[in-house]
């Protein structure tokens, strides 16, 4: 199938794409990478009057190195961030993760805001930037607002996001030198969707511990205490509670034992591989 006819708009500053946005009666869809977009438009799954393409506007493909956060703009592409375009504040956790998403050509074009605001719960921004502690900041006409990236996300496929309203930024905290994370995401290839992901974070100096429980059928479980879970982070996998984390998962609603089970490996793999 091929898409509705729609009118296309390619503003270069925000608060323009901003105006096109909050047209009254116009059903308006913004493109960044296009890679989930593209074929919800050739499905026909949305079929906007409008779409505006965010490309063109710098704010969206900058970075700014705060000194106790980056902020990275919502264009930057997952290969941005793999070949260290980007700073890296996160001691690799994000070169590492953006390099495991999908393949080159996918990565070359998709975008962490545009990641975030599709929603995908196997995808692997939402859930590397809960458990880093990321908040994204969104611009509309009703002003700007930061929320944490758990909370953008509400539901599969759903974000929090207004029709007048634009996700500008991600402000990603600066890691401590003592930080360890791990990642690890259950798939049966190498770049596809993940099924189970383990997610989790321990910065000592800063007092965070963090663990999250990704790719579930909605938005990721996360732990803003985990030290009862992964300790202070030294030897986290002697620390680990398999049985507790089972019986976390089936209160979440995993019913399914082998669903349950591959969420628990995929964050006790993540503890083993912490760095
Ligand atoms: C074959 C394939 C395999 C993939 N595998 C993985 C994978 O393993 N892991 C993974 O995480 N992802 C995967 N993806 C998804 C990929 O990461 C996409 O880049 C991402 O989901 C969407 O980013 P995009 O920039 O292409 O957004 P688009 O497709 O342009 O937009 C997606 C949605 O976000 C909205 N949007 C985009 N930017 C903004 C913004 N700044 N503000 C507000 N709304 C915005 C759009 O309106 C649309 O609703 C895969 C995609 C493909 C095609």
């Amino acid at each position: 199938m091929k898409p509705v006819n729609f009118d296309y708009a390619r503003p270069s500053e925000v608060a323009s794409a901003i105006r096109y946005l909050a047209q009254d009666g116009v059903s308006a869809k913004i493109i960044a990478g296009g890679q989930s977009l593209g074929p919800m438009l050739n499905m026909r799954l949305v079929q906007p009057d409008l779409i505006v393409d965010i490309t063109a506007i710098e704010e969206l493909r900058s970075v700014q190195d705060r000194s106790d956060a980056i902020v990275i703009g919502a264009c930057v592409s997952h290969s941005d961030i793999e070949d260290r375009r980007v700073p890296d504040v996160t001691r690799g956790a994000m070169a590492s993760v953006a390099s495991g998403i999908a393949y080159r050509a996918v990565r070359n074009r998709g975008t962490i805001g545009g990641s975030l605001t599709h929603a995908d719960p196997s995808a692997d921004w939402i859930s590397i930037l809960a458990a880093l502690g990321a908040d994204v900041t969104l611009n509309g006409s009703g002003g700007s607002r930061t929320i944490a990236v758990e909370n953008y996300m509400v539901g599969a496929l759903e974000a929090d996001i207004a029709q007048s309203e634009l996700l500008v930024s991600i402000t990603v905290p600066k890691l401590s030198a003592s930080a360890r994370w791990g990642y690890y995401k259950s798939c049966r290839k190498t770049g596809e969707f993940a099924h189970a992901i383990g997610a989790f974070l321990t910065d000592p100096d800063r007092g965070v511990s963090r663990a999250v429980i990704g790719a579930t059928e909605t938005r990721p479980f996360v732990m803003t205490d985990a030290a009862a879970l992964i300790g202070d982070g030294r030897n986290p996998e002697r620390v680990f509670d398999q049985d507790a984390v089972g019986r976390l998962c089936e209160s979440l609603g995993m019913t399914d034992p082998i669903d349950r089970q591959t969420h628990v490996v995929a964050l006790r793999r993540a503890i083993e591989r912490a760095h």
